[in-house]
């Protein structure tokens, strides 16, 4: 048959990334073989399930492992030829499949990562996008200046070759012939004549990157090295053998105690299991016995990944039973909250045959759910108490999702909300346990704001008498804030009270109020009618010291932020009306009301008391409904006083 080769361009950011590859200077090219490792690794845990769920595919898995040569295959060591070819008996790919798979980017569902990418180029930090978006296959493109790939699928009879130099196309045909897997040759770039640590046709690199990388893979990685034997008799020749070697001790690393695996070790199986290029910031170990027993080793990443926001984005824990691999990112080991998560679990007592439906049902899943978030609670408060640089980190990585769980899981709200910090008027990063310790004589609650941004809190006018007693603020300024302030009613027997919502008591003495600022009910009473389009209520406030008026949602209303974020994500909620809180110590609030008693033509003054109202949404960064009239009415007053 002859083959029809095709050739194709990559998608738009595969061909960006792989310019990066191409010019990388990245300084660890070395991680292209633990990435193809990696891969290979997948392809047979995937060929081994199929093969167990599926009795009617034909393929053999006796003897499932991963190849590495140097040179052509079966010719022993040929270093010249520079190339290397990392071949697996795994899964295999379609052709369609090497299409979707290689041709396109798969992690690219969001505009991000293509903003990434231009910012990247643009400040030369490609290091850290490599590192951020850890990108696989394409690493190759580091060291080869065109790169192989052969492959059948397990069951399909014609293969697929499919190959590129790394610049904007590829081509790709279907071939007959072609052992079931997947190998990839690397035409390495040429050699580098003082770059010897980074020899690739070298057994001894190979042998020394395996054992660093891909030590712990539960395949076999075997390469054959030639043994030389010196001659028997002097003046002979020595002979020179080709013999198999096994380069990984291929132990499960959960299954050994924390003390006999090494920091890097870990980290290396880290970046095996999440994909990741990070380091990770903690290793959690565990180990169950007893009923349901299992093993667990779970990493918290120290960056996170682009589309940890993605509704559809996975968890990162795999599962295993008694070593053999199950199944990827299995989502109902660790709630939605901690999906930052990576790790293995792997369980003695279950099924092999066990499925993503069954799991939701099972037991022992939600058994040892329940006692992973415990542990990764625990290791989090750890980190917050022992080791804060790490912690700083973690929160501003992981924060903003962690905080789901303060909505989502009631069963750990106390623990979630202790593990968490926030910024505040005394500090960038408190604890609710410090805020407490701080908190001043006669203060009973928890004071917080939330809002846009920390700048724009702080300057708010619902702020002034807080800050005039001396009393701390929480300044809440993520989206998630807006939602759980809603359902943690208090911490440690304190109430959570926003700063903008219902009654706030700061100690001021109604009748003395009354004494010394005079009556205002005449005030009151006519603003509301004036303002009845905007607010349901007007009322003295204690909370102001130097702004005019401020606007309060009621107790268990709705803040216009959280309305404005429900709007954003396609929901429209009524916002009630605002209730419309007087400084009454004000010139302009004191004056208006005098005005208002001495004069009967009062149409002036329902410009000034639109003005008043307007000027309080403005301070708190809010929008006018009517901008144009606003400015209007302002540019007229001011004719009248310059
Ligand atoms: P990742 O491994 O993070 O998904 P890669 O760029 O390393 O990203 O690989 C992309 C995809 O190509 C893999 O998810 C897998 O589906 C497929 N693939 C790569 N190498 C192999 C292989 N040796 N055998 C089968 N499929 C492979
Ligand atoms: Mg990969």
């Amino acid at each position: 048959m002859s083959e029809q080769v095709e050739q194709r361009e990559f998608q738009a950011e595969a061909r960006q990334l792989l310019q990066l590859m191409v010019h990388s200077i990245y300084s660890n090219k070395d991680s292209f073989l633990r990435e193809l490792i990696s891969n290979a690794s997948d392809a047979l845990d995937k060929l081994r399930l199929e093969a167990f769920r599926n009795k009617d595919l034909e393929v053999d898995t006796s003897d499932l492992h991963i190849e590495i040569d140097i040179g052509a295959t079966g010719t022993g060591i040929d270093k010249a030829a520079r190339t290397l070819t990392i071949r697996d008996n795994g899964i295999g790919m379609t052709r369609d499949e090497v299409v979707e798979l290689i041709g396109t980017l798969a992690k690219s569902g969001t505009g991000e990562l293509r903003q990434k990418l231009r910012e990247a180029n643009q400040a030369g930090q490609t290091e850290e996008l490599i590192g951020q978006f850890g990108i696989g296959f394409y690493s190759t493109f580091m060291v080869a200046d065109e790169v192989e790939l052969l492959t059948r699928k397990a069951g399909e009879s014609s293969a697929t070759r499919w190959e590129s130099s790394g610049d904007g196309t590829y081509t790709i045909a279907t071939v007959d012939d072609a052992p079931q897997g997947t190998s990839v040759t690397l035409h390495l770039k040429p050699a580098d004549t003082d770059d010897e640590l980074h020899d690739y046709t070298a057994p001894w690199k190979i042998r020394e990157l395996v054992k660093k990388y891909s030590d712990f893979i539960s395949w076999p990685i075997r390469m054959e090295v030639e043994k030389t034997t010196p001659a028997a008799e002097e003046g002979g020749e020595p002979t020179v053998t080709v013999e198999t070697e096994t380069l990984n001790s291929r132990t499960a690393l959960w299954a050994k105690p924390k003390s006999e695996v090494s920091d890097e070790e870990y980290a290396e199986f880290y970046k095996h299991i999440a994909h990741a290029w990070d380091e990770p910031l903690d290793v959690i170990a565990m180990k169950a016995e007893g009923t349901f027993e299992y093993q667990a080793l779970l990493f918290i990443p120290s960056m996170a990944p682009f589309d940890l926001f993605n509704r559809d984005g996975h968890t990162g824990v795999q599962l295993y039973v008694k070593r053999v691999f199950i199944m990827g990112d299995c989502d109902d080991l660790v709630p939605e909250y901690l999906r930052f998560i990576k790790g293995v679990v792997d369980a003695q007592d279950m099924s092999l045959n066990v499925s993503r439906e069954i799991l939701q049902q099972d037991r022992q899943i939600k058994v040892i759910r329940r006692s992973l978030t415990k542990k990764v609670l625990s290791a989090i408060k750890d980190l917050q108490a022992n080791r804060p640089d790490d912690y700083a980190t973690f929160w501003s990585q992981f924060g903003r999702v962690f905080k789901e769980g303060l909505i989502s899981d009631g069963d750990n709200r106390d623990a979630v909300l202790r593990a968490s910090s926030f910024a505040s008027t005394f500090s960038e990063s408190t604890t609710l346990a410090d805020y407490v310790g701080r908190m001043k004589e006669g203060q009973e609650q928890i004071y917080y704001a939330t809002g846009e941004s920390k700048a724009l809190l702080e300057r708010s006018p619902h702020l002034e008498a807080f800050k005039a007693k001396g009393y701390e603020v929480l300044l809440l300024t993520d989206p998630v804030d807006e939602v759980w302030v809603g359902s943690v009613p208090d911490f440690d027997g304190k109430a959570l009270q926003s700063v903008a919502k219902g009654e706030v008591d700061l100690g001021a003495d109604d009748d003395a109020d009354e004494a010394e600022h005079g009556d205002f009910t005449e005030l009151l009473t006519w603003l509301k009618e004036t303002l009845d389009e905007h607010v349901k209520e007007v009322r003295l406030s204690t909370r102001l010291t130097s702004s005019p008026a401020c606007l309060i949602t009621d107790t268990f209303g709705i803040t216009p932020q959280l309305a404005r974020m429900y709007r954003a994500s396609g929901q429209e909620i009524p916002v009630g009306k605002r209730i419309l809180e007087l400084n009454p110590d004000h010139a302009l609030v004191t004056g208006l009301r005098d005005a208002l008693s001495a004069s009967s033509e009062k149409d002036g003054l329902a410009e000034t008391a639109e003005l008043l109202y307007g000027t309080a949404l403005l301070a708190e960064g809010g929008a006018l409904d009517d901008p144009a009239r606003f400015a209007s009415l302002l540019a007229d007053r001011l004719a009248r006083t310059v």
